[in-house]
C-alpha cells in the first residue's frame, strides 16, 4: 500500500537540465505540500523526450504511487507530457469540448483575432478518463490520471506562476482531503548573533525535540533558524504544540529570537521604528549599500528610512559625514572612531533618529594582524547617544558584507528594546 502523504515530483524539461532554468517548481511544490502535511520522498528533472518522461514517471509510480510532473503541457513539438503519460496509462487522446471553449474564449479576450491556432487545440487533447486540473492564469489545463490500483499522475504546466496558482486552487485541497485532516505544520524561530553550539547548550545540548516536537537548527547569514515540525496532527492540535514549542525556544534564547517563520530582520526593525515613530539613516563603507537595499526591499521602508550615504572612499565620509581627517590618519577607515563619527554624521545631516554606520574589512584583500579580513566597526547612534561594535566575521567578502548589515539592524533592535518599557 502507498502511503497518502508521499509523493514524487518529475520536473521535465531540457533548460533544467541545462541549467538555464532554476528548478523553482521542484522548491515551491516542497514548500507548499510540506506545509500541509505532505512530504516529497524524491525527485527527479528528466529531458524532454518521452523516453525520459515514461522512464521517470513509471519508476515513480511503481515506488510511490502518486507523482506530481511540471513542464511540457504547452502546445508546441516539445511539449511531449501529454501524449506520453497517456500511452504510459493505455489511454487514448481525445478532444475535450469544455477545454476547446475555454481556450477559445480565451484567445478572443486576448483580441488576436482569427481563429484558435490549430497547435493551440492540442491543448484540449486529453487522455481518456483523465481529471482536469483548471488553470486560472493560462492556457494549459493541469490533468491527472489514476489507474485502477490507485496510482496517480498529476501533471501541471512548467510556467512558475500558473504552477502556483494551480497549487493553491486545486493540488492543496485534493491533498487535503485525502490526508483526512491531519496536517504537517513546521515552526522557525529566528535567532541571530548566537552561535549554533550556544543556542544548542541553552537549549539543553543534546535536545533533539522541544515540546515533544522534532527540533532543527538551520543555520544560514541571518543567523540561525530553530525549527521545530508537527506532524500527522489534527490542525488545533499542531498549532497548540507549535505554540508551546515556540515558547519554551523563545525562553531559552531570550533576546536572540528576533521573529517567527519568514519574517526578516529589516521587517522586524522597520516595524517596531514605525511603531515608535524612529526614523533610520545608514552610514555605509564595505556594505556599499546593502544595508539601504535590505531595508528598502520591504515595502512601507519609506515611513522610517531617511536615506543615507554610501561613504566608501575616505574622502567621502569626511565630506558627506564630517569625519575627521585627522581620526582616519591615526586610527584608520576601519575603527571606534570613525564608526561612531560616521553614525552620529548621517543623523545629523538627515535628521533621522537613528544613524547606522558600518565599516570594515569584507576581504579578500586588506586584513592585517590587528585587523583581519572580516573586521567590521559598527555605529549606532539613537537620539544622539551613540555606541560602537566591534565584530570579526568568518566568511567570503559576500558572507561579511551581509552578515555585518544583519548585526547592524540587530543591534538596533536590541538598543530599542533597551528604551522599551519592560514587559512591553
Ligand atoms: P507552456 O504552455 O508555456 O509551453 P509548459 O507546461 O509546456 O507551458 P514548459 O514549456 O516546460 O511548460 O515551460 C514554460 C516556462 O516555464 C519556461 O520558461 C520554463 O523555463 C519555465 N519552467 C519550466 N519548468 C520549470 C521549473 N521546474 N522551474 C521553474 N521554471 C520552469
Ligand atoms: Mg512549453
Amino acid at each position: 500500500m502507498f502511503k497518502q502523504n508521499e509523493v514524487e515530483i518529475v520536473t521535465i524539461g531540457d533548460e533544467l537540465l541545462l541549467g538555464q532554468t532554476v528548478d523553482t517548481n521542484a522548491v515551491t511544490l516542497a514548500r507548499e505540500l510540506g506545509a500541509i502535511g505532505i512530504s516529497i520522498v524524491r525527485r527527479a528533472t528528466v529531458a524532454d523526450t518521452a523516453d525520459a518522461i515514461t522512464d521517470a514517471v513509471r519508476q515513480a509510480l511503481a515506488r510511490t504511487g502518486t507523482v506530481i510532473t511540471t513542464g511540457g503541457l504547452g502546445p508546441t513539438a516539445d511539449d511531449l507530457t501529454r501524449p506520453t503519460l497517456a500511452a504510459l496509462f493505455g489511454r487514448a487522446l481525445v478532444r475535450d469540448e469544455s477545454i476547446v471553449a475555454a481556450l477559445e474564449a480565451l484567445w478572443a479576450s486576448r483580441g488576436r483575432g482569427g481563429a484558435l491556432p490549430a497547435s493551440n487545440l492540442q491543448q484540449a487533447m486529453v487522455p481518456e478518463g483523465a481529471e482536469i486540473v483548471p488553470n486560472p492564469e493560462g492556457t494549459a489545463p493541469g490533468l491527472r490520471l489514476t489507474d485502477g490500483e490507485g496510482r496517480s499522475v498529476t501533471m501541471l504546466p512548467g510556467v512558475p506562476r500558473e504552477l502556483r496558482a494551480m497549487l493553491q486552487q486545486s493540488l492543496v485541497p485534493w491533498f487535503a482531503a485525502r490526508a483526512g485532516g491531519t496536517v504537517l505544520r513546521t515552526r522557525a524561530v529566528r535567532t541571530t548573533s548566537i552561535a549554533e553550539s550556544a543556542l544548542a547548550e541553552r537549549l539543553g545540548a543534546s535536545k533533539r525535540s522541544v515540546a515533544g516536537l522534532p527540533l532543527a537548527y538551520l543555520p544560514g547569514m541571518e543567523g540561525v533558524d530553530l525549527r521545530v515540525t508537527a506532524r500527522d496532527l489534527p490542525p488545533d492540535e499542531a498549532a497548540a504544540m507549535l505554540d508551546e514549542a515556540e515558547r519554551l525556544i523563545r525562553d531559552a534564547v531570550g533576546v536572540h529570537a528576533y521573529a517567527t517563520d519568514r519574517v526578516t530582520m529589516p521587517m522586524v526593525v522597520l516595524e517596531r521604528c514605525a511603531a515608535r515613530g524612529e526614523t533610520i539613516a545608514v552610514a555605509e563603507s564595505c556594505t556599499g549599500g546593502l544595508l539601504g537595499a535590505r531595508l528598502t526591499e520591504v515595502p512601507g521602508s519609506s515611513r522610517v528610512l531617511l536615506g543615507g550615504s554610501i561613504a566608501y572612499h575616505n574622502d567621502v565620509k569626511v565630506r558627506d559625514l564630517g569625519v575627521s581627517p585627522d581620526d582616519l590618519a591615526a586610527h584608520g577607515a576601519v575603527s571606534e572612531v570613525v564608526a561612531l563619527q560616521m553614525a552620529r554624521g548621517v543623523r545629523a545631516r538627515t535628521g533621522a533618529s537613528i544613524g547606522i554606520a558600518i565599516t570594515g574589512i569584507a576581504g579578500p584583500d586588506g586584513g592585517t594582524p590587528d585587523k583581519p579580513v572580516g573586521t567590521v566597526w559598527i555605529g549606532i547612534d539613537v537620539h544622539g547617544d551613540a555606541r560602537a561594535h566591534r565584530a570579526v566575521y568568518i566568511g567570503d567578502r559576500q558572507e561579511i558584507r551581509f552578515r555585518a548589515s544583519q548585526a547592524a539592524l540587530d543591534l538596533v533592535r536590541r538598543r530599542l528594546l533597551e528604551r522599551e518599557p519592560v514587559g512591553d
